[in-house]
């Protein structure tokens, strides 16, 4: 039983784990917090927290659970303001997208990363933010990847386990480069792949007539181009070598394939098409 988690950034990711947890009958009380009074009181006003605030310092005074779910960008700073508030015993969390970038962050802020941090992502979102977005549903089922560190306290990696377990999600431990890399592949590129896409067509002379005749395919493939710009910055920032490399990866696959349409080479086109629906189908099964 958690008895006061306090949750910084009350948004989708921040707001539906409050909501499960509270669904779960797994916490006690909930503070939340963040830089705008309105987004908080109508956390409230959700039901997704109990208490609110701006003053940071004063969010993480007595909670025994601490989860930062702020953009990456903002995690240092965050760190940085609740630092010397936070009670001894917390345990203090994260759900950023990238993995070395928060562990680094948290590292510059306190000299040396703390026993009673534990990284951690859910594998769950969607294209929507903020606190009108969450549903306590959200992780029910889906993956959540802890990066613990050599000086990671067992307890405290116990203690955001469970956390997890309580919503529903699927717990696993994976060493931090690799989560990195595996999510630039998974994440992080198709993201950029429909950011460039829909801005490419965007620009063009006759998008209006194209978007007019966008059916179900575009729709499917571009949702996450709706995502929200800041968060995808500070990913694009914070994995910025691991996303180069399956970037670079990308584009000479790319050009193979405007390579066989350049030859008229129907057989290579039917061999990649091919490799990559039985990919995808598996996939999918
Ligand atoms: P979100 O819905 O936009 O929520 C972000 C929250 O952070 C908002 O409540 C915002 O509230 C607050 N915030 C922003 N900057 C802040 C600052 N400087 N100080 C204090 N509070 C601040 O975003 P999200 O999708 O929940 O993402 C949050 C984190 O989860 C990110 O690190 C992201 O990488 C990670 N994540 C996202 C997904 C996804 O699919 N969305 C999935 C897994 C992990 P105010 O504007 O009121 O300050």
């Amino acid at each position: 039983m958690i008895r006061r988690l306090c949750v910084i950034g009350t948004g989708l990711i921040g707001g539906s784990l409050a909501l499960a947890l509270r669904r779960a009958g797994a916490v006690e009380e909930i503070i939340g917090a963040g830089r705008d009074e309105a987004h908080l009181r109508r956390a409230v006003e959700l039901d997704v927290i109990d208490r609110h605030t701006t003053d940071l310092a004063r969010a993480v005074l007595g909670a025994d659970l601490v989860v930062l779910a702020v953009p990456l960008g903002a995690m240092q700073p965050v760190c940085a303001a609740v630092r010397d508030k936070l009670d001894g015993d917390a345990v203090l969390t994260d759900v950023g997208s990238a993995k070395q970038a928060v562990i680094d962050a948290v590292q510059a802020v306190f000299g040396a990363l703390p026993a009673r941090f534990v990284p951690g992502h859910p594998i769950a979102g969607t294209e929507r933010s903020g606190v009108e977005a969450a549903f306590p549903g959200l992780f029910r089922g889906r993956r959540v990847i802890l990066t613990p560190q050599a000086q990671t306290d067992s307890k405290a990696l116990q203690t955001v386990r469970t956390m997890w377990e309580q919503t529903g999600a699927v717990v696993e431990e994976m060493e931090v480069a690799h989560h990195d890399r595996v999510l630039a592949a998974t994440s992080h590129l198709p993201h950029m792949l429909a950011f460039a896409l829909v801005d490419s067509l965007s620009r063009l002379g006759d998008r209006h007539e194209i978007f007019r005749f966008a059916a179900g395919g575009f729709r499917d493939f571009t949702r996450i181009a709706s995502s929200d710009p800041v968060m995808w910055r500070d990913i694009c920032l914070a994995n910025a070598e691991a996303l180069l490399t399956m970037m670079a990866r990308y584009r000479t696959d790319l050009e193979s394939i405007e390579d066989a349409v350049v030859r008229r080479d129907g057989e290579q086109l039917l061999e990649i098409f091919r490799r990559a629906k039985k990919a995808r189908d598996r996939f999918v099964a």
